[in-house]
């Protein structure tokens, strides 16, 4: 331990197995990420699939680790989760964005929705009064912010889910049910949360073309959406024949690596001005 340098803990007190000490440098690592601005927010675009004309954008978090290069969120985020500090995370993830999008707008780009992920912990009684203080600090019209939850969000206490959703529908954004189609809760919810749209989960998109029973659940959640009154956006749009399958079953929006992979705000602000001329 004696020439570590100051930024490289290292843990190995005999009671802790590796596994505890790679978890707490984890946490003093994600902690400083933090403080020291190492996460970014990428930006990828969705489309409409009537004209191909930019409806939104989703928010999409990296780590820019000085140790590790950029880590994905899937490395991340669930520990995060675990350990609560998804709560200041996503603070940060939705002011940023809040703010980014508030930005575009100002320089004349296409007043569009973000799209922000929330993590089953986020979605509590505080939570309605931080997003409209985000939004007032941030001057960002209620209506340009989507918040994306999975149904496995609203799952672990349905009572309490239900009216913080109602709170947050009360501010005039948007709410998307993300994943749709793999999580195991009941279609019931469905008639009492405040949702606005039905995003089908990049899985069974991937095999549309050549499953059978993909290319009907995609089909069955577009008919369960639009009876609904929902949009429906597919996820992980990767070539022209999903977007044709898509657009022939009537599928309202895409988004996936055949229109835009997730960009820095840079290349996303030059994709939108693009797109805007
Ligand atoms: P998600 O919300 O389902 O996001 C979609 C994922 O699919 C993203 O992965 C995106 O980069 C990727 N993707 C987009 N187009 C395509 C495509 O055409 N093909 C394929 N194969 N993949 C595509 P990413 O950015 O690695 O994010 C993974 C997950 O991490 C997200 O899944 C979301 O659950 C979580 N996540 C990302 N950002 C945040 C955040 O700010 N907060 C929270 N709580 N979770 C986040
Ligand atoms: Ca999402
Ligand atoms: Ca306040
Ligand atoms: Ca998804």
């Amino acid at each position: 331990a004696k020439e570590q340098g100051r930024n490289n803990f290292q843990f190995f007190a005999p009671w802790m197995d590796t596994q505890v000490s790679n978890r707490l440098e984890m946490l003093i690592n994600l902690r400083r990420a933090l403080d020291q601005e190492e996460f970014k927010l990428y930006y990828q675009p969705k489309l409409s699939l009537k004209d191909g004309s930019v409806i939104g954008a989703e928010a999409l978090i990296r780590w820019q680790s000085p140790e590790q290069g950029m880590v994905p969120p899937d490395r991340f985020i669930p520990f995060a989760e675990e350990t609560g500090l998804i709560l200041p995370i996503g603070e940060w993830v939705l002011r940023t964005a809040c703010h980014q999008n508030k930005r575009w707008q100002q320089a004349g780009l296409p007043t569009i929705p973000v799209a922000v992920n929330l993590s089953p912990r986020q979605l509590n009684q505080s939570l309605p009064e931080f997003v409209s203080d985000v939004l007032r600090q941030s001057g960002l019209d209620a209506s340009c912010l989507e918040l994306e939850i999975t149904e496995n969000v609203v799952m672990k206490d349905a009572e309490k889910s239900v009216a913080t959703l109602h709170a947050l529908k009360r501010l005039g954004l948007q709410i998307s049910v993300d994943d749709f189609g793999t999580g195991y809760s009941s279609l019931s919810y469905l008639r009492r949360f405040p949702v606005d749209a039905l995003k089908i989960d990049k899985s069974f998109v991937r095999d549309i073309v050549r499953d059978a029973d993909s290319a009907a659940i995609v089909k069955a959640i577009i008919s369960l959406a639009h009876i609904l009154n929902l949009r429906v956006i597919a996820e992980g749009v990767e070539d022209e024949e999903q977007h044709a399958f898509l657009k022939e079953n009537a599928c309202d929006e895409v988004q996936g690596y055949f229109f835009g992979k997730p960009m820095t705000v840079e290349d996303f602000t030059a994709w939108l001005t693009r797109q805007a001329g």
